[in-house]
């Protein structure tokens, strides 16, 4: 800059005083003249280009904007945040919560994700198989139930409220200052070994599906159970990923085998996602994705969506909590037992003991391990391949300061006081998924 500025006073000088000497001898080419009023103009334009740095530095405005681009508050607010994962649909049917209220208890509601200036949510439709089947019709009206009352949510609710199956819906929606509902399947078990049905679902406005949960299905082995270890993509399997891919709906990784994860990621396509796993560097837990994973997800073009579940964050903390789970056993028995409801409420008891015994038990895990590994994913791929899916409502803990996604504004302050800027932050927060899923719209 300096030396840009010595050549142009250098030239100014020239011009300055040669006409005087040259004038006596030759007159100025009609060329020379050219150049001359040419490098005049780069001064002016130069020196304005000084003043106007030097006025922006100096306006008073000027802090407020560097504030505001610290307060994360202000970043939520220009940023289209999408959590990629919240349980919640099961509450809808089992316990019938009223959404539009602020809940005295869970992770998740109207009130509290406005807090949290969040703007999308894609809840998970979660099939469990060892209570409605690993398949079969009852798997399928599990589902179909669970997004029906997602559907009715937003019918309900539409001054809140809006269903989506496109980054363009969640753009207008979001436009509109309303909440953008989404739907993603946790497990294949709903589509009932039929690949018809992976369209049905698409259909009814499903956007992602893991192909298996913590039990595998018969196509695709999973990270939780003996038949994972072996079992990675059959041949049908192969096809529901081609036909995901087809519709335009993504591939979760989420709780798949790694046998599953590679027979995925060398089969689709399209944009891989996880949409709730962390780093298993730094967390030792199978249903967490190596280093040579999350670089083969980021090749295809899909994001980590890390999981604010302290089990899958935190070292240690899984063999701590089954440690728990053996002390606590009889009194979650005993639970369960006592309630007299269907199957789903007697899940809810026996849930309301772990998350009791959970946060007397449990070392206390806060949002700087999550970013952690947001940290390790930027490390190993770059800003462009992580995002969020909290797990809310479908975790028994949460961390101290994200125990619900009011509490959202917790991780943006620990990316700005790790040095990420509010462009980073807005990729994590939405803006990569958003790529994905335009990435998956196009045929
Ligand atoms: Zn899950």
């Amino acid at each position: 800059m300096q030396f840009a500025f010595a050549t142009l006073c250098v030239y100014f000088a020239r011009f300055a005083v040669g006409p005087v000497v040259l004038t006596q001898r030759t007159p100025r080419s009609r060329k020379e003249t050219q150049r001359d009023a040419a490098l005049i103009f780069l001064l002016l334009v130069f020196c304005s280009s000084c003043r106007m740095t030097k006025t922006t530095e100096t306006q008073p405005n000027q802090k407020v904007v560097n504030e505001e681009l610290d307060n994360p508050i202000v970043i939520h607010r220009r940023a289209i945040a999408i959590d990629m994962h919240a349980d919640t649909p099961q509450r809808l049917l089992d316990e019938l919560v009223n959404l539009q209220e602020r809940l005295e208890d869970g992770h998740f509601d109207s009130v509290r994700a406005r807090e949290g200036g969040l703007d999308a949510q894609f809840f998970s439709i979660w099939v469990e198989p060892q209570l409605f089947g690993g398949g079969g019709k009852t798997a399928m009206k599990r589902a179909d139930d669970q997004i029906a009352a997602v559907h009715a949510l937003a019918e309900q609710h539409p001054e809140t409220w809006a269903f989506a199956t496109s980054a363009a819906d969640i753009r207008r929606i979001v436009g509109e200052g309303k909440l953008a509902a989404l739907t993603g399947l946790e497990g294949g078990y709903a589509i009932d070994d039929e690949l018809a049905n992976v369209e049905r679902y698409h259909r009814m406005g499903v956007r992602y599906m893991s192909p298996a949960w913590s039990v595998s299905t018969s196509w695709a082995g999973s990270s939780g159970d003996e038949a994972g270890r072996t079992r990675g993509l059959s041949d049908f399997g192969k096809q529901v990923v081609r036909e995901m891919n087809r519709l335009g709906m993504m591939v979760d990784v989420s709780h798949v085998s790694d046998k599953t994860f590679w027979d995925i990621v060398n089969t689709s396509t399209k944009p891989v996602i996880a949409t709730h796993s962390g780093c298993r560097a730094i967390a030792n837990v199978p249903r967490n994705l190596t280093d040579e994973m999350i670089q083969a997800l980021a090749k295809t073009g899909g994001v980590v969506n890390v999981i604010f579940y302290p089990e899958h964050l935190e070292p240690g903390w899984s063999e701590k909590k089954k440690a728990v789970d053996g002390e606590i056993a009889p009194k979650v028995q005993r639970a369960s037992e006592a309630e007299p409801g269907e199957v789903a409420h007697k899940k809810l008891a026996r849930d309301r003991v772990r998350t009791e015994e959970y946060a007397k038990r449990l070392p206390p895990v806060g949002v700087t391990r999550l970013v952690d590994h947001i940290d390790h994913v930027v490390k190993l791929v770059g800003i462009d391949h992580v995002g969020i899916g909290s797990d809310f409502d479908g975790v028994q803990s949460t961390l101290s300061d994200l125990a619900d996604i009011s509490e959202l504004p917790s991780l943006t302050r620990e990316l700005l006081r790790r040095g990420y800027t509010a462009g980073d932050i807005e990729k994590i927060l939405g803006g990569n998924m958003l790529r994905v899923m335009e990435a998956m719209e196009k045929n």
